[in-house]
């Protein structure tokens, strides 16, 4: 699954890159971004406490559609 940040609500609190290191970064302007494509199943308990914990609710699971 992949994960979001939309740079639009994002205020670069940083605390996404905290909760989930392995799936957060913060860029060098000071911003979230995120450091993978799909994220793997053990970082999603991790990933829902970001989305739960970004003050600016900026983070979203990306639910695509099957591609064809
Ligand atoms: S916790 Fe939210 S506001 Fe803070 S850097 Fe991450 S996405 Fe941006």
């Amino acid at each position: 699954m992949r994960v979001e940040i939309n740079p639009d609500q994002c205020e670069g609190h940083g605390r996404c890159a905290i909760t989930a290191p392995d799936v957060f970064k913060i860029d060098a302007d000071g911003w979230g971004q995120v450091i993978v494509d799909d994220v793997p199943e053990d970082q999603r308990v991790r990933v829902d406490r970001a989305i739960r914990l970004c003050p600016k609710q900026a983070i979203a699971w990306v639910t695509s559609t099957p591609a064809g």
